[in-house]
């Protein structure tokens, strides 16, 4: 390790651990935790590299939210209570004021969720940047992929469209809302209190960082079903709702990622139990593929986006 990356991990990183579940944070060659008794410890990681996840004009501030919030998403869309994230930093160069932004953003969003970085790597060459995030979910009581069942309502949280929005705004559309798709683009809200709410009620749920339709293809192909939606269900915004009327591009909502919003599906019983805003866009039925009704057509969902269909299943 060099004094520079030293100081830097000290300057801009290093803080004491809160967590109870912390027995050691940054500063020796490994950090340590313990899972409580009947828990399970969710792992996941995610890297965003420059020119390929973002583009070289987004802030610091915005680096370091929007990294950690796609990992806490992930543990959002399984029903896990974030505890702690190992940070690795490959940078050109060692520019305070960057990494003054960029820890001040992340630690702004860490501290929302009370969770602790306990470490990391810190490296030089192009601009990459990875957390991997630790969660705590009771024993076999993640949700899953694989889960869904015939007969599940298909629900999602929020709004579905505004990032892609953002990036159309990035690119020179012009409209109603830019400033809250850009923000939606650049800023997204991680679930985790809605993950951790329709633990006990859903079957399966995955995060929307890919876009609807390919995201809940995920579910549908680990869970062997398929689903039909009704595109006049799909929560949209107003900005959203008017770039489809300028623009007559329907299918963005669906196969536009980045919104980090929620996808789950749930038995009807569980239904009335829903204490969290999200909205009803279909159902989970036996034939498999991706059906969706759109002023009265169906499409299919398929690599290339949303066929119409011939006849009029
Ligand atoms: P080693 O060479 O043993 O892997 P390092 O010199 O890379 O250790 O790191 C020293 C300590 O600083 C370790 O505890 C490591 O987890 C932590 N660390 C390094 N980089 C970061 C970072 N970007 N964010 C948080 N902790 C970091
Ligand atoms: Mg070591």
């Amino acid at each position: 390790m060099a004094i520079a990356e030293f100081n830097l991990i000290d300057q801009f990183f290093t803080r004491p651990a809160e967590g109870k579940n912390i027995h050691l944070s940054i500063g020796d060659d490994c950090a340590l935790l313990s899972v409580p008794e009947g828990y399970e410890l969710a792992i996941t990681v995610d890297t965003m590299v420059e020119n390929v996840h973002f583009f070289p004009d987004v802030t610091a501030e915005q680096l370091g939210h929007k990294l950690l919030a796609v990992n806490l998403s992930d543990l959002a869309s399984m029903g896990a209570e974030p505890i702690a994230i190992t940070l690795a930093l490959t940078m050109p160069r060692v520019d305070s004021l960057w990494l003054q932004g960029f820890a001040q953003a992340l630690f702004a969003l860490a501290d929302k969720y009370k969770l602790d970085l306990i470490g990391g790597d810190t490296t030089s060459g192009p601009l990459t940047l990875s957390i991997q995030a630790m969660g705590l979910v009771p024993e076999n009581q993640a949700l899953k992929r694989s889960s869904a069942k015939v007969g599940d309502l298909i629900y999602v949280t929020g709004s579905i469209g505004d990032a892609g929005l953002g990036l159309r705004v990035k690119q020179g559309y012009s409209g109603l809302g830019d400033k809250l798709a850009l923000q939606r683009l650049h800023k997204p809200n991680p679930r985790i209190g809605e993950g951790l709410a329709i633990r006990p009620l859903a079957n399966a749920c995955i995060d929307i960082s890919d876009g609807l339709a390919a995201d809940l293809g995920h579910i549908l192909h680990k869970s062997s079903v398929g689903a039909r939606l009704d595109y006049a269900q799909i929560p949209l915004s107003d900005a959203v709702e008017d770039y489809i009327k300028q623009t007559g591009d329907w299918q963005m909502p669906l196969v536009a990622g980045d919104d980090y919003e929620l996808c789950f599906t749930i038995g009807a019983e569980n239904v009335g139990k829903l204490d969290i805003a999200c909205s009803c866009i279909g159902i989970i039925e036996q034939e498999r593929g991706l059906r969706i009704t759109h002023q009265g057509k169906t499409s299919f969902f398929n690599e290339s986006g949303f066929e119409h269909f011939n006849d009029d299943r």
